[in-house]
């Protein structure tokens, strides 16, 4: 008897096709524009991770010619100072999106310096206005994880419409923005969180399963359906028995591998797409303001 294996759902391939899209759409608007677009990433401290994922915006962004305007704060810096670099940058017209790496010192408010930068900025879709907008079904920046998620989906043509989608999570980050996306496509939505009673039984309802919820091992295969897709945004850096860090999803691969259709893999999953989406949310604001 031969074991089905699910299909991979690859966040690396797809990311580097919207890359390719990206090229051609700065080499064809530069010219005529003056410039390239420009991303500012702010980031305060030295998380090691945090830093992981500023290192790799850059990078992405280099090789897409997008121009970084990244601004790096000691830990101890103050609110008042950050507001001021971010109306700054509000007011900087080479700078197309502004985005703030999470998480940040405690003494720090991130909200309120999410709602300092400008609506057409936010390159990570997660001020109020571009929420709202989400939740209206109008256009706007949305944000990159659970648009990443989306694109990936789209890209295998998994259809959604009519479909049972679970989202476990409900983070303003992932959970909820992902829940009003797959909404807008049509799918009968369910978010399950950690006041859920059963969540197996719910999460063996879905056709397409998704886990936003950050602890290895979450999602086991006797919770997942027969040919259902499932989507794992976790991260979770673990060690392992002979001492080496790597990073895990929320779901226990081997063993879903083995019950869905189709699965992302962690890493080169959902995070790969979400910095993809982070640029080609970069790209519209560039295109946007100077149509
Ligand atoms: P949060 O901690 O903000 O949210 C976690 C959510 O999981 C909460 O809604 C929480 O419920 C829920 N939860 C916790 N425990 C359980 C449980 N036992 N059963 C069901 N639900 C539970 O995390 P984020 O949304 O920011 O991130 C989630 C994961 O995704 C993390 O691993 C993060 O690293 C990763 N991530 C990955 C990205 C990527 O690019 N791949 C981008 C962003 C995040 P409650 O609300 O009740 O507390």
């Amino acid at each position: 008897m031969t074991i089905k294996t699910a299909k991979i759902l690859d966040g690396k391939a797809k990311s580097e096709k919207i890359y390719q899209g990206l090229i051609q759409t700065i080499t064809a608007n530069q010219g005529r524009i003056g410039r390239p677009p420009g991303l500012a990433v702010l980031m305060v401290g030295d998380n090691p991770a945090s830093a992981a994922y500023v290192r790799g915006k850059e990078k992405a962004c280099t090789k897409v010619g997008i121009a970084s305007f990244g601004k790096h704060f000691p830990k101890e810096a103050n609110q008042e100072e950050l507001i001021e670099v971010i109306h700054s940058l509000n007011q900087d017209e080479r700078v197309d999106g502004i985005l703030v790496q999470l998480p940040l010192p405690e003494h720090l408010d991130g909200i309120a310096l999410l709602h300092e930068i400008l609506p057409e900025k936010d390159a990570d879709g997660l001020h109020p206005l571009n929420l709202g907008k989400l939740l209206r079904g109008e256009n706007g920046l949305r944000s990159c994880t659970p648009a990443g998620v989306m694109q990936l989906l789209d890209e295998y043509d998994i259809s959604l419409r009519g479909k049972q989608a679970v989202v476990v999570g409900r983070s303003i980050l992932v959970g909820k923005p992902l829940a009003l996306m797959l909404l807008e496509a049509d799918a009968t939505v369910t978010i399950a969180h950690s006041r859920s009673h059963n969540l197996k039984s719910i999460a063996q309802s879905a056709d397409i399963l998704i886990a936003a919820v950050g602890r290895q091992g979450l999602i086991t295969a006797d919770m997942v359906k027969p040919g259902a897709v499932v989507i794992d945004v976790g991260i979770n850096r673990i060690t392992d028995a002979s001492g080496n860090s790597r990073l895990v999803g929320d779901v226990d691969f081997d063993g879903v591998k083995n019950i869905a259709d189709f699965l992302t893999p962690v890493p080169g999953g959902v995070g790969a797409m979400t910095v993809a989406i982070l640029l080609q949310n970069t790209v519209f604001s560039y295109l946007q303001t100077n149509q």
